[in-house]
């Protein structure tokens, strides 16, 4: 009578390591006490999804908080759905985000003494772990067609029963190992199932650091671990990786606790402890037709995409600190205090992580970023902008690289002071806001635009105030004393120097103060939205305000 030692070795001749050569191989890590080992494990079906950001994220931070080690697994095993070179742009994207592994699949080399990290690689080190399965009568072959389980499908809707391959209906669970022997030998094609021990009656226990104790059904499918094609499934090859890698921590996302229990049994079928878990709220949407909460949609929501961001001009570390409100309901309140604080001050923690979906919320973005650019010096603004408009922004990209120190003037108004003006949420909204400083640009806009001055100011009041302004303007005063001569100059041309003086008798002035600053401003700029008026002059200099007030007085 054949044994289970028969039937691994006539399935796997070539496999003469065991797990104990593994366990040489990949050695426990050596790490302080506490240090968490995660990783992020994508499939390379595509692009960086906003919701594989948030957990790669996530896992990241646990590892630099606790001095542990953050590394990169490609999941390729599901060769199908597989699209060329995204594994690359993964890494690629993440790096933009500033997320780069310790170790791992880096794109185009490994780093680590864990690897291989790239699953489609690691098939001797599966196959040794199935043996194993096989010598202990835990796993088995399966010889089921594609027809043969559709029946079963059939015949368990009709029956009203769970579907799967299970107890009775795992038809192939119950051959003899020399039955099973002799059809491997007669060529009969076959997968390599887990034999489970379960029953779906039962339940378990299961711990999740942000859920707490989850009561979960216990597993009793036999799941495939080996495809017809050679390469294992994600259930088990994950599981050997986080093995042998040393992962203490997973974190991923929600959908995968319905299949917790597979990978619990799968451990102890192994006689493996099984890292700790993290399974983490998925990122929800308020749906634009039916204002209903639901998942963020690869198809309808461009927000999935974290190409999307990058390229409406969010700085990156303002979507980062985004996503770390969604992960932690502390860290709104902890980055308004901080708001030039080090991210890695901050400290996640799972208690605070909230526990159904948490939901995309785009003002709450803008506002982050607002208050990021808002703080950020001269010199950072600039190198992000540039980097950002290299890529989405020609015009800009050509202002801030013909002459840096103008576009570093522009952008320096307001800003590295105690209250900064807060005028961009996104990069992409600098051009509109500084085209008015380049001269030909400017040109353009004079000609297209009806000026917004104020329809209750006659045009010649108007034409007067500007060619004194021009006449007298001396840019070598200093602000405050620039102030009171256009104080001065607006009493001159009728304007009141005070609001209250002006409403206590407005029919008898042109307006006051403010309106004969707005005309100045409307004049250089086009828009009564410009940026503090002084800076303005300054930047422009007296030879263009020239040129631009007496362009203006001639369409009066
Ligand atoms: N390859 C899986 C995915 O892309 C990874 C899940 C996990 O982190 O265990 O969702």
């Amino acid at each position: 009578m054949a044994t289970c030692k028969d039937l691994a070795d006539l399935i796997f001749p070539d496999v003469k390591e065991t797990t104990k050569d593994l366990d040489k191989r990949f050695p426990p890590r050596n790490l302080p006490e506490g240090a968490e080992v995660t990783r992020f494990a994508p499939s390379p079906t595509g692009f960086l999804h906003t919701g594989s950001l948030f957990t790669a994220m996530v896992a990241h931070k646990f590892a630099k908080e606790t001095h542990g080690i953050y590394f990169f697994r490609l999941e390729d095993t599901d060769q199908k759905r597989e699209i060329a070179g995204t594994g690359m742009d993964l890494v690629k994207q993440l790096k933009r985000f500033g997320i780069v592994a310790d170790e791992g699949y880096c794109g185009d080399h490994e780093e680590g003494n864990y690897g291989p990290y790239v699953q489609s690689e690691r098939g001797d080190i599966y196959k040794i772990v199935i043996k194993e399965l096989i010598k202990k009568g835990r796993a088995y072959p399966c010889f089921c067609t594609k027809e043969d389980l559709d029946q079963l499908r059939l015949v368990q809707e009709a029956n009203k029963v769970i579907p799967g391959y299970y107890g009775e209906y795992a038809k192939c669970r119950h051959y003899t190992l020399d039955e099973e022997i002799e059809m491997i030998k007669a060529g009969k094609p076959y997968v390599i199932r887990f034999k489970s021990k379960g029953n779906h009656l039962n339940h378990i226990k299961v711990h999740d650091e942000i859920r707490g104790d989850m009561d979960l059904t216990e597993n009793d499918q036999d799941i495939v671990i080996l495809k017809s094609d050679g390469l294992p499934t994600y259930h088990f090859a994950h599981l050997v990786d986080d093995h042998y890698m040393g992962t203490t921590l997973v974190t991923r996302g929600e959908e995968w606790i319905s299949s917790l229990p597979i990978h619990i049994e799968l451990f102890e079928a192994m006689g493996w402890k099984h890292p700790k878990y993290a399974h983490l709220p998925v990122i929800m949407i308020n749906d634009k037709d039916t204002g209903n909460k639901r998942k963020l949609s690869k198809r309808k929501d461009p927000e999935a995409a974290t190409s999307f961001f990058l390229k409406a001009g969010y700085p990156i570390q303002g979507f980062i600190e985004y996503l770390m409100t969604i992960a932690n309901s502390n860290f709104e309140a902890w980055l308004m205090a901080n708001p030039k604080g080090n991210m890695d001050d901050f400290n996640l923690s799972f208690d605070k992580f909230s526990l159904d979906g948490a939901l995309f919320d785009l003002p709450k973005l803008n506002n982050i970023s607002k208050e990021l650019l808002a703080n950020m010096d001269k010199d950072t603004f600039t190198s992000q902008a540039e980097e950002w408009a290299k890529d989405y922004d020609p015009e800009l990209y050509g202002y801030i690289t013909s002459d840096k120190a103008k576009f570093e003037r522009i952008i320096n108004i307001e800003r590295e002071q105690e209250k900064p003006r807060k005028d961009y949420e996104r990069f992409s909204d600098v051009t509109p806001k500084i085209r008015f400083f380049y001269n030909d640009q400017y040109d353009k806009m004079l000609k297209a635009a009806k000026l917004p001055f104020n329809e209750f100011i006659k045009p010649e009041v108007i034409k007067g105030f500007l060619n004194d302004f021009v006449a007298t303007l001396d840019l070598t005063h200093d602000e405050s004393t620039w102030f009171n001569d256009m104080k001065t100059l607006g009493v001159k041309h009728g304007f009141a120097n005070d609001r209250k003086v002006y409403k206590a008798n407005p029919s008898q002035y042109n307006g006051w103060y403010a309106d004969c600053i707005s005309l100045i401003r409307i004049a250089l700029s086009t828009s009564a939205q410009a940026p503090k008026l002084y800076d303005v002059l300054e930047i422009l200099g007296k030879d263009e305000i020239t040129r631009r007030i007496s362009e203006v007085v001639a369409t009066l």
